[in-house]
């Protein structure tokens, strides 16, 4: 241990003593969507699994998240008469991200998903369902799946089960601090730190790295990410950056360090996420005195700096009846509806004078979109507001703020899951997915389209789980 009881995170030559207190086939760190599809799928072709986890129950930022999965192709789709496929979501994928993606990364997961969603729904029980009723920025086609209750609360509860079931072992409240590797560079086992300091030592021959970004880390999101450091991290506290620290010193490459997904649509100061739905159908932003400030239909990636630019760091999404019934399908929203979070009101005088911004701004924004209507769609900002009905009353608004949901740089993958060296090849018996890998959301924040880091953790998961090759 380090001073102050920070474990030392680091990778060790067998040579400098290492002795296995048990031997397994596969070692997963990590057990949230990533790391348990990636079980499920290593356990399918006989491989002797052990998923290691740091908390007391699995969870990660997979259960805060909203556990809706973006999928082409899929049979939910051709129920819903909905034709999409790899392709098409791809481009969408790289459309957003500015071409800044591997391709091939990018064509692998778009190609993975819709086998990746009815092989979870078929083999495991899953009861995904499409999000049929609104449409995400960025997204061409309606293809966001989810659990009934929309959340990744029920999706890794439900991950669990079938972990359980299948009989694959997942150890709780162990840390994995260090890797331990051979002259060869391969990975022959693990120390892993328990909550009372003792440690344990297991070998293995293939390593899966699922144990997400370094969000919660503030050094490095200081080094990396410096426009959202100060902003609230609200993803898992326990995603500390391992996989890319462990990576470095292995030679693996690194990419798009840089690349982060916010969120400028959390109840503020609740701290509940609010669906962008209610954007998305209609609604809008306004800062503290009731004016606009940007084009809300970029993304809700970008929403997290445009939001917190504005003064006190924080803003109001107005919205109307009509997309609170929408938004209802979310867990979240029914919480910030229940904790008081959402206001009412039935005119927007009476709106603006219950969040507290100046009447007269606020009652202009509701004639500006009007009349932008009538003039085709686009308004000053240049979103168009023609694909969506006008807000009518009674009035909907929540103060937000914007947070860093999680990273989406890091080691360098290709769409197998394995590790890319720096001086070229693959590391020999690791592999890296979901929030651990670099994902395909480009360099910075804009280009995070909507369900990249759970499409990542499951696709990805599912490949390396698999130990695939080309
Ligand atoms: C509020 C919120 C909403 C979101 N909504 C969506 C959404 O609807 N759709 C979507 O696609 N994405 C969404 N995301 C992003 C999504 O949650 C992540 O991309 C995804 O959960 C990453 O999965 P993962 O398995 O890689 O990481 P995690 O779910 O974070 O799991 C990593 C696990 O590794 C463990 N761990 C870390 N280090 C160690 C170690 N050294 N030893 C042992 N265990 C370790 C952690 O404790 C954790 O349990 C959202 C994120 C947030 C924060």
């Amino acid at each position: 241990m380090a001073a102050h009881g920070t474990p030392v995170i680091d990778v060790r030559r067998v040579d400098d003593g290492f002795a296995a207190d048990f031997d397994t086939g596969m070692v997963i760190i990590g057990a949230g969507a990533c790391g348990m599809v990636a079980a499920l799928a290593a356990h399918e072709r006989d491989e002797a699994v052990l998923v290691v986890e740091r908390d007391a129950t699995p969870s990660g930022s997979t259960a805060l998240s909203a556990g809706l999965i973006p999928a082409a192709g899929t049979r939910f789709q051709r129920e819903a008469g909905i034709d999409d496929d790899a392709g098409i979501f791809a481009a969408d994928i790289q459309r957003k991200a500015h071409d800044e993606n591997d391709p091939a990364l990018v064509a692998s997961l778009a190609r993975g998903a819709a086998p990746m969603i009815e092989w979870l729904a078929d083999r495991y029980g899953l009861p995904f369902s499409l999000v049929d009723d609104f449409d995400y920025p960025g997204h061409s086609r309606r293809r966001m799946h989810g659990l009934p209750s929309r959340s990744g609360r029920e999706l890794v509860d439900r991950l669990r089960t079938a972990c359980e079931n299948a009989g694959i072992d997942i150890i709780t409240e162990r840390r994995v601090t260090t890797l331990h590797t051979d002259a060869s560079g391969r990975v022959a086992g693990v120390t892993m730190l328990r909550p009372d300091g003792g440690i344990e030592r297991v070998g293995c021959e293939k390593l899966v790295l699922a144990c997400n970004g370094f969000g919660g880390n503030a050094q490095m999101v200081r080094e990396y990410l410096p426009d959202i450091a100060d902003a609230l991290y609200f993803g898992h506290t326990g995603n500390q950056g391992e996989a890319m620290l462990w990576g470095e010193a292995l030679g693996a490459r690194i990419r798009h360090p840089g690349a982060y997904q916010g969120h400028g649509n959390v109840a503020h100061p609740h701290g509940i996420l609010i669906t962008w739905a209610v954007i998305g159908e209609g609604g809008f932003q306004v800062d503290r005195t009731g004016r606009r400030f940007w084009n809300e239909s970029q993304g809700y990636s970008e929403a997290a700096r445009a939001v917190l630019a504005r003064p006190g760091g924080e803003a109001f999404s107005i919205f109307d009846e009509r997309i609170a019934g929408i938004a209802s399908q979310f867990a979240d929203f029914r919480d910030a509806q229940a904790q008081g979070a959402i206001r009412e009101a039935a005119t927007s005088e009476e709106l603006a004078d219950i969040i507290g911004v100046e009447r007269e701004a606020l009652v202009d924004c509701f004639a500006e979109i009007a009349q932008a209507r009538e003039a085709g769609g686009r308004d000053a900002f240049g979103r168009d507001f023609a694909q969506t009905p006008p807000l009518m009353p009674p009035y909907r608004a929540v103060r937000v703020t914007g947070a860093l949901f999680h990273t989406q740089g890091g080691l360098e993958t290709d769409g197998h899951g394995r590790v890319m060296r720096r001086d070229g090849g693959f590391l020999p018996n690791l592999r890296a997915a979901g929030g651990a890998a670099c994902g395909v959301s480009g360099a910075g924040d804009a280009g995070y389209l909507s369900g990249n880091g759970l499409l990542a953790a499951t696709v990805l998961g599912r490949a390396a789980g698999a130990w695939e090759t080309p």
